[in-house]
């Protein structure tokens, strides 16, 4: 039973839909961008069925995941438009190995599973629309107010011993130069331009502008402070903030992994899943490219390829995986379980989005994984973002990134979500899912997740 608004709404969709005006007009729309019925022949002949082989997978164990929330909350009541933003992060270590134990007579016991998955390992506190902060060593207005507690927060160190400041020195030691990191002083007003010593600064290190004196950090480097929108609060900057925090914390985590040889082996054995696709959207975008190289460089190093994917839940292409599914079923065609799809840009920017207009390539300036659409064994869709097989993004290494045989994690991925899946109903939090039946690791302040997962790992 719909509730008495969303009743009186539809009725009211229905009239305007009927006025004579509205539906004259109707008729002469189209949809610019759909799956013509007449050319799902080929559009279901794109999904390529495959055979996922014993030999083609690696040994996955572990599922590593993080996830945010986020809150934009009025500090007193009194004066609504003075803002405080908040974001906490979740995560978890799935151990596939092991059933679940909080599972009594076949029922997960709800508090302790809230405590598993609720508990938060990190929170970012900051400043707003309206608002300072006043502990800090000299008085700051408000943008410098946040860039002070962005700063903090990359201060410090998700498992104990790297910092967020040092994964990000990591990843800009990728660029070219190597050893500096270029950016604008972070004071509207001044113009400098900043060349941060990659080498031998400290991360950590608070370096005044050699112009205006301002105090500059290295996350400065992220620009994050320019997503901060006067009008509408801290929506903005907390969404750019937690993507690009989610991302760290994977690559902090496999920094961590890289240091200790025990952990250095479980490397193969770990699937690391980002929430939503490969991408670094808004200000900070550029940092996509870094981390592409990072990953490319360390899985040559390690002369195997990470498990590294992102999950989509919605967008795009999950709407059009959707429309393909039921018009091929109407006509009598079915999709064949076990196969797959590359959504290539030509296929993209025909049958459904408009190509961009500054760039050649879908997502050139901000993604960093290929976008797949899989039909599981059991009929289920997963619309996923593998890392690209590349280094760089230029016109030579499209011509990889968009032939699927350059992929060779793929069949680790489609078996992964075929193990899984039988718990990972529609837009349930893929987390959540897998702690309901295995047994996960949360990350913890008072957690040694690292510790645990050596213990872990060195029982097998
Ligand atoms: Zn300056």
């Amino acid at each position: 039973m719909p509730y008495k608004n969303e009743m009186a709404s539809k009725i009211s969709h229905e009239r305007i839909v009927n006025l004579t005006e509205v539906a004259e007009k109707l008729k002469k729309f189209r949809v610019v961008y759909d799956c013509p019925e007449e050319k799902l022949n080929s559009v279901s002949a794109l999904f390529k069925p495959i055979e996922i082989l014993k030999e083609d997978i690696q040994d996955i164990r572990y599922v590593f995941t993080v996830d945010s929330s986020q809150y934009d909350l009025p500090i007193n009541d009194m004066i609504p438009s003075a803002k405080v933003g908040i974001v906490t992060f979740g995560g978890l270590v799935v151990d596939l190995q092991e059933r679940n134990e909080l599972r009594n007579n076949g029922f997960v016991d709800p508090l302790r599973f809230n405590d598993l998955y609720e508990s938060s390992f990190m929170v970012f506190v900051t400043p707003s629309h309206n608002v300072i902060t006043i502990d800090a060593e000299r008085p700051m207005d408000n943008i410098q107010s946040i860039r002070w507690e962005i700063y903090r927060f990359l201060k410090k160190s998700p498992f104990k011993e790297i910092s967020y400041l040092e994964t990000l020195n990591t990843l800009l030691k990728e660029g070219d130069p190597q050893e500096i990191a270029e950016f604008n002083c972070p004071n509207p007003d001044c113009n400098q331009r900043i060349e941060w010593d990659l080498v031998n600064n400290d991360p950590s290190a608070v370096i005044p502008c050699p112009n205006c004196g301002e105090p500059v950090y290295l996350s400065d480097w992220l620009r994050l402070d320019e997503a901060m929108d006067f009008e509408f609060g801290t929506g903005s900057i907390l969404t750019r903030f937690s993507q690009v925090v989610e991302h760290l914390t994977v690559l902090n985590f496999i920094q961590h992994m890289l240091q200790i040889t025990i952990l250095k082996r479980a490397l193969s054995k770990t699937a690391f899943l980002i929430d939503g696709p490969l991408a670094i959207y808004g200000e900070p975008a550029r940092l996509h490219r870094y981390i592409l190289r990072y990953l490319y460089r360390i899985q040559q190093e390690l002369n195997e390829p990470l498990i590294y994917f992102g999950l989509q839940k919605s967008g795009r292409i999950k709407d059009h995986f959707t429309l393909i599914e039921e018009r091929a079923e109407k006509q009598g065609m079915a999709i064949i379980p076990n196969s797959f799809f590359l959504v290539d840009d030509d296929y993209r920017f025909r049958y459904i989005q408009r190509r961009p207009s500054s760039n050649k390539y879908f997502g050139q300036d901000v993604l960093y994984g290929q976008d797949f659409a899989f039909y599981s064994k059991d009929k289920k869709k997963y619309v996923i973002s593998v890392l690209y097989p590349t280094e760089k993004k230029n016109d030579e290494s499209y011509k990889k990134i968009f032939d699927a045989k350059f992929y060779p994690t793929l069949p680790t991925i489609f078996h992964l979500l075929n193990e899984l899946q039988t718990d990972i109903y529609e837009d349930a939090v893929l987390p959540v899912a897998l702690a309901h039946k295995y047994a996960a690791v949360s990350l913890n302040p008072g957690t040694k997740i690292l510790e645990l997962f050596v213990r872990q790992h060195t029982r097998t």
